[in-house]
């Protein structure tokens, strides 16, 4: 056994999109900062920040449904969906800023516009998405938004979903062309690459096994190389624990008073990807659907245009599944090893409060194909099975925790940053909306654990981000400046932004 040891000023664990965002933070905002990350896998975006492990949906709220949710009076409460539009519009302006500055290049590599709709069918669903549409199409961040229940202007929009439909039910869409496809494992390594040329030293097949506070304060990591078996020692005034779903067991390691309480449910997924060429070609949009009863929020069915690998390609999913990993290169004991004495309370008042979903979970699971083909068929009438292949996409952990309004052991569906006290430890929990707010929930990071230097840093954060701490939907001038400069420097249709009157 090796005694290496090396000091950093900060440590990162994991390389997916958040700490490829932090490091990139962090290396324009204090240049000389040196700045260490080790990954267990052989390369950067392996594990949910993949291509193939998440659905590519640049999340501004635009055809989510679920984030604008009705109320019992039947208004409709839209402040979630304002949310996210915002905090996306904050990763567009750091793209555009690190495009700008020459510090990634070719756009078109990870981001390409796409129209994002939403589908309903049914009377009442109808008439949720109208109202849904009369509430966001008046917000100036959702300009452009159009509806139609007109079966001839939808077999303009979506031909692949409309022809062939027998069903005579009412059927309604939603669709702004200022939708994105985001490559996010392209986006991760580029990050990766640049931070290389920036003298972060990247250590690919290194596994953080431990997590340990030092008598001067600092944080020690016990990490193994995996290609010499060696155990080598690294401290660091500063950790990001940015393992994934991995995450959770790493906060748990170092012992934080803030990570007790805490579990994590593993949430599975699955899409259908379609190998005909001339099926991909009759699509060009993401569609999402209406969640089923029961089903998780994060298991909204979409068909989706998605940019792979230079070629476009058409997804379905994702389904939704139970498996005790945390990764998707994780251990069938990583659920039962999440369980710790101070959780314990919590992870049964979880299961016993989620029996439903954990017995929907599973039955999704065990769906055949057929059965998976008939779910596609509701967008895609005569979607022949074998155009359709299975693939399996990345583990999204949610966070478990006690609240004061749902009680002991209550599931959260969104991401949550968990950091110590004094700052010098933070780790991301949770999956939604995932790597579309990178920017926004990194920047929250630095702003839990550098408190003292935020005033200095500030000036650059607003150079970076020109609406870094204001309201655009407040703003509609600023808001259009800032969609008018993300369109022209990442390569999007600027006439996707109509001006908002
Ligand atoms: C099915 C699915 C669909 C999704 N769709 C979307 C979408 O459309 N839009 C969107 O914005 N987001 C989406 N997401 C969420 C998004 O993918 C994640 O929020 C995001 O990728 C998380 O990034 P991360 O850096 O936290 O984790 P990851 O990308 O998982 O990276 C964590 C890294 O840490 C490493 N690691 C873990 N433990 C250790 C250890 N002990 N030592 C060293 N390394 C370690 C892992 O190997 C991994 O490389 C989706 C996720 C899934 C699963």
């Amino acid at each position: 056994m090796s005694n290496s040891v090396s000091k950093s000023d900060v440590i990162l664990i994991g390389a997916g999109i958040m700490s490829a965002t932090l490091g990139t933070l962090l290396k324009e905002l204090v240049p000389d900062w040196n700045i260490t990350v080790f990954e267990k896998l052989s390369n950067a975006g392996e594990e949910s920040s993949n291509e193939w492990n998440n659905a590519g949906t640049g999340h501004a709220a635009l055809c989510e449904l679920n984030y604008t949710v009705e109320k019992p009076d039947g208004s409709l409460d839209i402040s979630k969906a304002i949310k996210i539009n915002e905090q996306f519009q904050v990763s567009m302006q750091f793209w555009s800023y690190l495009v700008n500055s020459n510090l990634i290049h070719n756009p078109e590599d990870f981001i390409m516009s796409l129209p994002h709709m939403s589908l309903v069918q049914g009377e009442d669903n109808v008439t949720f998405l109208k109202k849904r549409f009369e509430a966001l199409s008046k917000n100036p961040l959702f300009q452009g938004m159009e509806f139609s229940d007109d079966p001839e202007k939808l077999m303009e929009w979506i031909p692949l979903i409309m022809q062939d439909r027998a069903s005579n039910d009412p059927i309604a869409a939603t669709k702004i062309d200022s939708g994105t496809d985001v490559n996010f494992g392209a986006l991760t390594r580029m990050l990766f690459e640049h931070l290389k040329s920036k003298d972060v030293a990247v250590n690919y097949k290194h596994s953080v096994n431990d997590i340990k506070r030092t008598s001067d304060g600092m944080w020690e990591l016990i990490v193994r190389n995996l290609d010499s078996g060696a155990v080598e020692r690294h401290t660091a005034k500063f950790v990001f624990i940015g393992g994934g779903g991995g995450s959770v067991h790493l906060l748990q390691k170092s012992g934080i008073p803030e990570g007790k309480h805490i579990g994590g449910f593993p949430v599975s997924g699955i899409f259908m990807v379609c190998n005909n060429p001339d099926v991909v070609a009759q699509h060009h949009a993401k569609v999402y659907g209406k969640a089923k009863v029961g089903a998780p929020p994060m298991s909204v069915p979409h068909l989706d245009t998605r940019f792979i690998d230079n070629k476009k390609a058409l997804l379905f999913g994702p389904f939704a599944g139970f498996s005790p990993k945390f990764l998707k290169t994780g251990s069938m004991l990583d659920l039962v090893t999440s369980v710790k004495p101070d959780n314990l309370l919590t992870m049964l008042s979880a299961g016993a409060k989620n029996m439903s979903l954990t017995k929907y979970l599973i039955q999704q699971v065990m769906l055949s194909k057929e059965q998976r083909m008939e779910e596609l068929r509701e967008f895609i009438p005569n979607a022949k099975s074998e155009d359709w292949d299975l693939v399996v996409a990345g583990q999204r952990v949610q966070v478990i925790k006690d609240t004061e309004a749902g009680g002991k052991g209550t599931l959260q569906f969104g991401t949550e940053v968990v950091s110590a006290a004094d700052g010098s430890i933070a780790a991301l929990l949770g999956a939604s909306p995932g790597a579309s707010t990178a920017v926004h929930v990194m920047l929250e990071v630095i702003t839990k654990c550098f408190p003292e230097q935020l005033k200095e840093w500030e000036p650059k954060i607003k150079e970076m981000i020109p609406s870094y701490g204001l309201s655009l939907m407040d703003n509609p001038e600023l808001l259009h400046e800032i969609h008018t400069s993300t369109a022209q420097a990442l390569g999007l249709s600027e006439k996707n932004f109509p001006v908002f009157n």
